[in-house]
């Protein structure tokens, strides 16, 4: 069998529409949702850095937690996480839990 030559290839996916992503809403995937425990969370960005959906926001303002103060936090866009866990196994703190999707 021989090959086609690469002119012989057909055109694959094209990405017409800037952006068309957002469209996706890949929380519809989920069958685990990820639930940050703010009292555990060390505000190491490592969960941040992980997701693969870039799902996790910085939230900036001024936060408490434990006597601590704090310039930012975490949350999730339930939006698009599609709970693949990855944060949860990641986080230093064990300060993410997979819990089953309602
Ligand atoms: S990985 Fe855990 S401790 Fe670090 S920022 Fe995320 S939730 Fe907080
Ligand atoms: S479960 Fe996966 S997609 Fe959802 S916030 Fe964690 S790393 Fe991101």
């Amino acid at each position: 069998m021989s090959l086609p030559r690469v002119h012989e290839i057909p055109i694959g996916g094209i990405i017409t529409e800037p952006g068309s992503s957002r469209k996706n809403l890949t929380g519809g995937w989920r069958s685990l949702k990820p639930i940050i425990h703010d009292d555990r969370c060390i505000r190491c960005r490592i969960c941040w850095t992980y997701c693969p959906e870039g799902t996790i926001k910085e939230i900036k303002g001024e936060f408490v937690v434990k006597g601590r103060k704090y310039q930012y936090k975490y949350e999730i866009d339930y939006n698009y996480c599609k709970g693949c866990g990855i944060c949860a196994h990641e986080c230093p703190t064990k300060a993410i839990e997979m819990v089953p999707e309602a």
